[in-house]
């Protein structure tokens, strides 16, 4: 590989953590990949860096107005033990449009994914081969200009940062989730930033998930900001629907998140000549198609999770039990498939694996 990092060596390596006990986000490799900007000089100095904590001034701007944005994906272990990643130019292409969004300069692609790549390259040890487990890979930039007016920051830092996560599921078995359809607070409104990854959705999500746990469930359904009649997402997951043989999933309407999980599964039904339809989906269309016993499976998509069956749907003390709380055929379909793909067990027609 070209090497066009720089890279500083950490003096003392961490020992790793025990593979069979990882949880999510809890610890973190030896080094990570850091870009600077100024107004000067543009994005600079990418290098690969001991991880170590930094030191911001207190008046940079992202502690104030939060002009935060970040990525999520995962480097997975194949069984002949080769490091895989996972469509990542679709992350850094949602980088960029969260960025344009958010008033950051973009980067360069190519150059963030080759990056990426060697950073990958030297943490490779920490890649677990555990069954399920991965590499999560977080990117995320701050805005680091020390000034208090609202307006763009002149000065950022682009990092990423690596650790290796568990198993979602314990067994084969995908445990169905029981969600609360929220139709008091609200995660995003068309005009606003849903359909990007930036820091303050999820901050502003944290009340109703909140509330949703004390009241028994796991996750939120969220619906339009407008007028709560029309699903949107599911936690942090976009949400599909199989309803008479027919599946659906809403379609992007500016302030749904474009789900790379979501765009995968739509290319695989698409793959395999099951009928999808990309459309505005309405809770009382859903509710009359579970009265009449068509609701037969729903499911959320993401990268954490691949797909998470939704057991139970509770919108406003209605409550339907999707498939008797059993995980439906299509998602442990299109689970085996995404997973197999990412894990290098299986050929990948599509070209996603890198
Ligand atoms: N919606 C939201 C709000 C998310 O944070 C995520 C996770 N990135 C998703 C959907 C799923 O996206 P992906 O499949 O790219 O992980």
């Amino acid at each position: 590989m070209n090497k066009v990092v720089e890279f500083m060596k950490a003096e003392k390596l961490k020992p790793k953590p025990d593979p069979t006990a990882l949880q999510f986000g809890k610890h973190f490799t030896d080094h990570m990949f850091v870009l600077d900007y100024s107004q000067d000089r543009g994005w600079h100095s990418p290098r690969i860096a001991p991880y170590e904590p930094l030191t911001l001034d207190p008046a940079s701007l992202v502690f104030h107005y939060g002009q935060a944005v970040f990525e999520g994906l995962k480097a997975y272990r194949s069984p002949d033990g080769r490091v895989l990643l996972f469509r990542p130019e679709q992350n850094v292409k949602r980088l960029n449009d969260t960025c344009k969004r958010m008033c950051i300069p973009p980067l360069d692609e190519e150059a963030v994914l080759e990056g990426l790549k060697q950073l990958i390259e030297i943490e490779q040890d920490w890649v677990p081969d555990q069954e399920g487990t991965a590499l999560y890979i977080r990117p995320f930039i701050v805005a680091t200009e020390p000034y208090l007016g609202v307006r763009p920051s002149n000065a950022y830092k682009f990092l990423i940062i690596l650790s290796p996560v568990g198993a979602y599921y314990s067994s084969e078995q995908l445990s169905p989730v029981k969600i609360y359809v929220e139709d008091e607070y609200v995660r995003a409104a068309k005009g606003g930033v849903g359909h990007v990854k930036t820091s303050g959705n999820y901050a502003a999500s944290l009340l109703a998930q909140k509330k949703a746990q004390e009241l028994g469930y796991d996750q939120v359904l969220w619906l339009d900001a407008k007028e709560k009649k029309y699903v949107e997402e599911v936690g942090s997951m976009n949400i599909f629907f199989k309803i008479n043989g027919e599946v659906i999933t809403p379609e992007l309407n500016g302030s749904i998140l474009k789900g790379i999980t979501r765009q995968s599964t739509l290319e695989l039904l698409d793959h395999w000549g099951i009928p999808v339809r990309e459309e505005r989906v309405s809770m009382i269309d859903l509710y009359q198609a579970y009265q009449k016993g068509e609701l037969e499976e729903v499911f959320g998509t993401g990268t954490a999770v691949v797909i998470s069956p939704v057991g139970e749907l509770n919108w406003n003390g209605r409550k339907m039990v999707i498939n008797q709380f059993k995980t439906g055929e299509l998602s442990y379909k299109i689970y085996d498939s995404i997973t197999n793909i990412q894990y290098g067990k299986q050929h990948d027609p599509f070209g996603w694996t890198v």
